[in-house]
């Protein structure tokens, strides 16, 4: 079994779609081992998009996901991070995500693509510490 962790961004919270994310998880047979509201500062923002530090979409995607509460998640189960990655579908809504997915059902752009999940086993290690330190 492994574990990921999944947001679901600003945008999905302030869309209500908070709930059908999690439907989804669910239904999928993943489950839940952390789950909590929060709005977050800059500095865990800046610690989790590490990786896109310098990118020309830093600066709006620290914006953006510090702008109002979002939805952090613990989700367990066989192949959880590959098994949520294929829930959520691919970065780009419209040109990568396929119906059905979360993003292709639900979202536009990528900027707010509405949720997030680690994208491997050592990404999902270093979340889960960043954001639940006490599991
Ligand atoms: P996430 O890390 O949120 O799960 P991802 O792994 O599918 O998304 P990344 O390439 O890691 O995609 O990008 C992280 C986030 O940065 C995206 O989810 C999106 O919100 C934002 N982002 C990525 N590329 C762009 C872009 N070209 N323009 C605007 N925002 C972007």
């Amino acid at each position: 079994t492994e574990r990921t962790l999944v947001l679901v961004k600003p945008d999905g919270v302030s869309r209500g779609l908070v709930g059908e994310v999690i439907s989804r998880i669910e239904r999928k047979g993943l489950k839940l081992v952390a789950l909590e509201l929060r709005t977050v500062d800059r500095e865990l923002a800046v610690q989790h998009y590490a990786e896109h530090d310098g990118k020309s979409f830093f600066g709006d995607l620290l914006e953006f996901i510090t702008s109002g509460p979002l939805v952090a998640a613990v989700v367990e189960g066989p192949r959880a991070i590959a098994a949520f990655r294929q829930l959520a579908g691919g970065t780009d809504p419209v040109e990568k995500a396929a119906p059905g997915s979360i993003r292709g059902d639900f979202a536009l752009e990528t900027q707010f693509n509405l949720v997030h999940g680690s994208d491997s086993a050592e990404s999902a290690a270093r979340e889960i510490k960043l954001w639940f330190p006490e599991l």
